[in-house]
């Protein structure tokens, strides 16, 4: 069976998302084709060809695909979608935002966030916030499927995958237009490829003590900063930093949770993480549970510590 994976990129960057991704579509089957769907986006095409197990790169450059919006990119994943027995993406906000469309419109139930390939119609996922894993059988002719990229290690590089370049239709939906784009410029890393995260929670208490004592320690460690729902709810922190199911799904090398007591919302975003912190001035917080390391303090004593002693 031959796989299409979407690549997930900026036109600039290819997100590390797709390299995951990749892991996960080598599983369904040997050929795996990456389609870069971007504008001006050649640096990505050179990322995209260098993974390992990637044997096609379609690149199709048109100045329509520029923002990836997902209705010119869903009618140009239909129109190649025929010889493919799975249509795959990361489980990204752009991936989320095309996949369903893509289901939609082939007519066959989309397999959301897998973490596992039992075979080539038998998935795994989670369900209830990551408290159950739930085994799927799709008998749909054709599998759309996003991947939870935290359950996948990167593809790794070294390959040099042909490249074929396709010019798409000439009529392509245009029920949606970019008019801009308003980002967080951020310094730090992204919050889904950091290998550190320090998260805080409600017990921070305000925005003002959240940049005094965890920005200044995620600097010192070159970590990201990541939130939980109550931080963000009471405006402590932008909402793009939340961990959770509401949140991000993250899973870096060291996640450490600063006053975040481990309600299973929270848990159901980072309890993937490689090594658990927990720094909790109570000791009965569910966060310990999931703990490789807990430190039962005030986190306003103990962060500035922490950061003095780097
Ligand atoms: P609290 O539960 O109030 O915990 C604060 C912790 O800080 C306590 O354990 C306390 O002992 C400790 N503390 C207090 N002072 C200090 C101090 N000085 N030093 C050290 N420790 C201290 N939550 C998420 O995080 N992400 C989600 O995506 C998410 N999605 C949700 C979706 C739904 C449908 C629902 C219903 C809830 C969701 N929630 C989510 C909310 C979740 O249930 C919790 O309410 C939230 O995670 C609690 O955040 P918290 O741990 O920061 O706050």
């Amino acid at each position: 069976m031959t796989t299409l994976l979407i690549a997930d990129h900026d036109n600039a960057q290819l997100s590390d998302q797709t390299a995951k991704a990749l892991t996960a579509a080598l599983s369904l089957g040997e050929n795996v084709h990456i389609l870069v769907a971007g504008h001006n986006a050649d640096s990505v095409v050179e990322e995209a060809r260098r993974l390992e197990g990637g044997d096609k790169i379609i690149v199709a450059d048109d100045v329509r695909f520029a923002n990836a919006l997902a209705e010119p990119l869903t009618d140009l994943i239909l129109s190649l979608s025929e010889p493919y027995g799975a249509i795959v993406s990361a489980a990204t906000v752009s991936g989320k935002n095309v996949m369903p469309r893509v289901a939609a419109l082939l007519d066959v139930m989309q397999i959301s966030e897998i973490v596992d390939v039992v075979g080539p119609d038998i998935f795994k996922r989670p369900i209830y916030a990551g408290n159950a894993i739930q085994t799927v059988r799709s008998g749909d002719r054709k599998k759309v499927i996003t991947v939870r990229t935290a359950a996948y290690p990167p593809a790794s590089q070294g390959n040099s995958a042909a490249v074929e370049r396709i010019s798409a239709a000439a009529e392509l939906f245009e029920g949606s237009r970019h008019l801009s784009d308003e980002l967080s410029i951020s310094e730090r890393p992204e919050l889904t490829s950091a290998k550190i995260i320090i998260s805080g929670g409600r017990a921070l208490g305000s925005s003002e003590k959240f940049e005094q004592v965890v920005f200044p320690l995620a600097d010192k460690l070159g970590a990201a900063v990541g939130a939980s729902r109550a931080a963000v709810d009471a405006g402590y922190a932008p909402n793009d930093l939340q961990v959770g199911q509401t949140g991000k799904v993250v899973a870096p090398d060291l996640y450490i949770a600063c006053g975040i007591s481990g309600a299973i919302q929270h848990l159901a975003g980072m309890k993937d993480s490689k090594v658990i912190v927990a720094i909790n001035n109570d000791p009965e917080a569910p966060i310990f549970q999931v703990a490789d390391y807990g430190l039962v303090a005030d986190l306003f004593d103990a962060l500035p510590e922490f950061e003095k002693a780097l």
